[in-house]
């Protein structure tokens, strides 16, 4: 029997290997590429583990997808084989807010979770910028966050309990629901971020939080980005810890204002930090903050938001930037490449002096945005990319973008994962020894390398790749 047939014997007709359903699971939102033989559709955990113990006996690649929003290549399926659709396992199973906890299904969309908390006064804190269409299974394989990790942490710091298919179909819990536990290895930790190379995630027990009182926003401009990084250190050292605490440099905030002129952005280097906790504690961080900026050396201009309709407005044009970006030059093209460096904190001034030396070396034009209070820095680089000389000096920035990032201590990804399009680089930043570490762990989980091969630069001596475009 070929597999197909019994792939469908498993879960109908929610198996194809049509050509064009193969095309359309080819790529996620990062220029890696690589068709699937097969796109399964699995709605239960048992649906799972019958697929991945077929593709086991089968030596058939399994990829797990969620919303296929990754930027680096993730859901790809780049040697060929099964990709497994999680998307349609999307329950909120059960809302246990008396243990702040609640249990989901790994399809479930991130806002859609927030949406379902919001009335019982809980939210789930990971907050990335595709929350409205990004799943909690590709959230949580890629330990994805966003802007509130300054002061909340990344989904690593929410996630209990997970129930995984491991690579030969048995079904494994990896935690407790309990807030804390100390009973051996934490399994848990190892899958998050795994990016779906050790084994399927099929439920998740994630635990949730109040939602805040109250909040602030203190809008605050500098003459340079030097002097804003600066602000920001004297904001921590003050023993503030903002909610959220953004970079957009000058080229960022003229973008954002071409996109939408109404948009109250001052002029300048803009850091925009927001606080929140009890009416009293958000105004006096804000306040405290304010003073703290005024007094900062370069400050241009201080204000302060309260009213929700303000603020919402500053972070949804925050939220636009990565699409806004495209109104820089109308032809030209942001490519997501280089894009989630992150470094320790006080080495930011030091990255951004490098990107923009590489930026003018390679003749890239490139905008600075981010996560100032995590170290994370998102470069928008962009090409006419009709040019192919250009692809080549972006290619060449990228790379070096990475390398400048990895020699500043930090990493190549803080948030957006590694995948296929970031490989290369998991020995030098890494070292031998932990990458040696990470392929006994992938061997041992993972014997006959069909999750996700060609992810995480762990698998190369897995032998051939079995199919795919690559
Ligand atoms: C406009 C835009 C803004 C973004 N902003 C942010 C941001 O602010 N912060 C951030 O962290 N990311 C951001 N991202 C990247 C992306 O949204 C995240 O990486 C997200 O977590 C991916 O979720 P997904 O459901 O799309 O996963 P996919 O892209 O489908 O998969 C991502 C990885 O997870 C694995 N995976 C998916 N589901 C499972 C499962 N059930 N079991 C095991 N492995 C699985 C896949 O194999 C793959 O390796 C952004 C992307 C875009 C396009």
């Amino acid at each position: 029997m070929d597999i197909i047939e019994k792939l469908r014997d498993i879960v109908g007709d929610r198996a194809s290997a049509s050509p064009a359903e193969r095309l359309c699971y080819s790529s996620d939102a990062s220029m890696v590429s690589g068709t699937p033989d097969y796109v399964v559709r699995p709605l239960s955990t048992a649906e799972v583990s019958m697929v991945v113990e077929l593709a086991a006996a089968e030596g058939v690649p399994v990829t797990a997808r969620g919303a296929g929003t990754g930027l680096a290549g993730g859901a790809v399926a780049v040697r060929g084989g099964i990709v497994l659709d999680m998307s349609g396992m999307n329950r909120i199973v059960e809302m246990d807010l008396a243990n702040l906890a609640v249990v989901v299904e790994p399809g479930v969309v991130q806002a859609r979770l927030n949406e379902a908390l919001k009335p019982s006064g809980f939210f789930f804190p990971p907050d990335p910028g595709s929350a409205n269409f990004c799943t909690l299974g590709g959230l949580i394989a890629n330990n994805g966050s966003g802007m509130r990790s300054v002061k909340y942490g990344t989904t690593r710091n929410y996630v209990l309990d997970l129930e995984v298919v491991l690579a030969d179909g048995s079904v494994v819990r990896t935690g407790s629901r309990t807030l804390k536990a100390a009973a051996g290895y934490d399994l848990t930790r190892l899958f998050i971020g795994s990016e779906g190379t050790l084994g399927v995630i099929t439920g998740a027990v994630l635990r949730v939080a109040p939602l805040p009182k109250a909040r602030r926003l203190v809008i605050a401009s500098f003459n340079s980005a030097e002097e804003a990084g600066q602000a920001v250190a004297a904001t921590f050292a003050a023993g503030i810890v903002p909610s959220a605490c953004e970079i957009l440099d000058r080229m960022t905030v003229a973008v954002l204002r071409r996109c939408d002129p109404s948009l109250r952005l001052p002029d300048g280097d803009v850091l925009l930090f927001e606080v929140d906790g009890s009416e009293g504690a958000a105004a006096e961080a804000a306040a405290e903050i304010a003073a703290l900026c005024s007094a900062a050396p370069g400050a241009a201009s201080v204000a302060t938001a309260s009213g929700a309709g303000e603020m919402e407005e500053i972070w949804a044009a925050r939220r636009l930037v990565g699409a806004a970006v495209s109104r820089l030059d109308p032809t030209k093209s942001r490519i997501y490449v280089g894009e989630d460096v992150g470094v320790p904190i006080k080495e930011i001034p030091a990255m951004r002096r490098e990107v923009s030396e590489i930026s003018d070396r390679f003749g890239i034009p490139a905008m600075k945005y981010g996560h100032i209070g995590d170290g994370n820095l998102h470069v928008a680089l962009f090409i006419d990319v009709l040019d192919d000389g250009e692809w080549a000096r972006l290619a060449g920035a990228a790379d070096a973008i990475h390398r400048a990032a990895i020699r500043l201590g930090g990493t190549v990804s803080s948030e957006h994962g590694i995948g296929a399009a970031r490989s290369e680089y998991m020995n030098e930043q890494l070292g031998e020894g932990a990458i040696s570490v990470m392929r006994a762990i992938k061997r041992a989980l993972d014997p006959k390398g069909i999750m996700n091969p060609g992810k995480l630069g762990l698998d190369d001596d897995y032998g051939p790749p079995s199919g795919g475009e690559g």
